[in-house]
């Protein structure tokens, strides 16, 4: 029997457990291990920060879902892993002692960490920003949003230098003007859009088809200013300051950290901790160890004047977590390993009172086909997907398209 250990209980470590379990059944030993003990359906945090969900609404218990499917679940955090001895280290409980976990196949999906420290004065623990990459950081967004909404003023909302995922900051700035003029209050609330990327709407991935004219067109026909190609030096109570000097007041901002890899998993990496992998995910020199999700390093298309990084969608996600699935079963099989497919990318971003579909295909140019495009069928089709995920993974239906 082999033991197959996941890390992460997202995205990525839920689709590939699952699948490695439908795919060997009694021949493999899955244990998920994770230092949260929910799924959280990310993409709908935005919702959440705006008021329109509910934790409960987007949370899953890893384990009533896992162990049902004969699937071991550890509530514990990954603290490094020894390739060469194909162990993976933990620590758990108050004590914080450490204990070992021997595997056959190791899968990371072990998702970003969220470098604040890079940039002083970022974040909600130790800053003066906001943030919306976690629940507990979205939950704390709320209730600063509905201050804002008591006591309007200035809000910056966007991406620092170093991020890989723009679309949640675009998706919150389109809301939050939305919501502000269903109040009639857009009048008392400047909204900038900041950003690293070196034009709107290249998304760290070189733009989506007209994504650029996109969202040029639409931020100016809702007075989003928007300033790119920004680096942030430092946040000071109340003032972004930025590396060219300009400064800007707010009374709220969200500003997504630089992204590096978790440093539990950083080692097997480059110097950003993002883990380099073959076409089948594989590491490129560890050959029982896959990596899945925002954990892997993709080059980006082109070098951005102020770095930014290539965004690894849960759609992406997912893919990934199938591919590595499925090679990790052939060769337990001794079956001919199936060829991967090329990565591409669909995403569905909200705009409060619309909604746009974004695809990539494959992810980064030159494409097939890339589209940006608006539709209020969009915003329909985005409230499906949440409720069609969140019950794939409830009930494990991973097999599911
Ligand atoms: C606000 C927001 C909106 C988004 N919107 C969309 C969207 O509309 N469409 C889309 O396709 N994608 C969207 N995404 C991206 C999508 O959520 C990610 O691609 C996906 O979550 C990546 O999955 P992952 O498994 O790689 O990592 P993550 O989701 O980051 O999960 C990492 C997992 O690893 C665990 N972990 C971390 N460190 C350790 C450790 N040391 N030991 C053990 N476990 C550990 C974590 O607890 C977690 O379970 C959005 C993301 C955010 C944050």
């Amino acid at each position: 029997m082999k033991r197959i250990v996941v890390l992460g209980s997202s995205f990525g470590g839920l689709t590939a457990a699952f699948d490695l379990k439908r795919f060997l059944g009694k021949d493999a030993a899955i244990t998920v291990v994770s230092d949260d003990d929910r799924f959280v359906f990310l993409p709908s945090l935005p919702w959440l920060i705006m008021g329109h969900r509910r934790p409960e609404d987007i949370t899953l218990k890893a384990a009533d879902i896992l162990k049902p499917r004969g699937i071991d679940f550890l509530h514990e955090a990954a603290v490094r892993v020894e390739p060469e001895a194909s162990k993976v280290f933990t620590a758990a409980g108050e004590s914080g002692n450490e204990s070992e976990i021997p595997y056959d196949y190791l899968v990371i999906s072990t998702g970003p960490s969220l470098a604040f420290d890079e940039i002083p004065g970022l974040g909600p623990d130790k800053g003066h920003t906001n943030c919306t990459f976690t629940l507990d950081h979205a939950v704390n967004t709320h209730a600063a949003w509905k201050k804002i909404l008591e006591d309007p003023g200035p809000v910056v909302v966007g991406s620092s230098q170093g991020v890989s995922c723009f679309g949640p900051s675009y998706e919150l700035a389109y809301e939050m003007d939305a919501e502000l003029r269903r109040r009639n209050m857009r009048h008392r609330v400047p909204l900038i859009y900041l950003t690293s990327e070196p034009y709107l709407g290249h998304m760290g991935v070189g733009g989506l088809g007209n994504s650029k004219r996109f969202f040029e067109d639409t931020f100016a026909e809702r007075e989003i200013k928007c300033m790119v190609n920004q680096a942030i030096e430092e946040i000071a109570p109340g003032e972004v300051r930025l590396k060219d000097g300009t400064k800007l007041p707010f009374k709220f901002a969200m500003i997504a950290p630089p992204f590096k890899g978790v440093p539990a998993v950083a080692p097997l990496g480059n110097p950003r901790g993002f883990i380099p992998v073959d076409k089948q995910y594989r590491h490129t020199r560890y050959k029982n160890i896959f990596v899945v999700g925002v954990a892997v390093a993709i080059a980006p298309p082109e070098p951005t004047p102020v770095p930014t990084g290539v965004p690894k969608t849960g759609f992406m996600t997912v893919k990934m977590a199938k591919t590595a699935a499925a090679v990790i079963k052939a060769e337990v099989k001794n079956e001919t390993p199936p060829s991967p497919g090329e990565l591409n990318v669909v995403c569905i971003m909200d705009m409060g009172n619309t909604a746009a579909l974004m695809k990539g295909d494959p992810v980064l140019p030159p494409r097939r086909k890339s589209v940006t495009k608006k539709g209020a069928q969009y915003k329909a089709l985005k409230i499906a997907f949440e409720r069609y995920f969140l019950f794939k993974m409830k009930h494990g239906f991973s097999n599911l398209p």
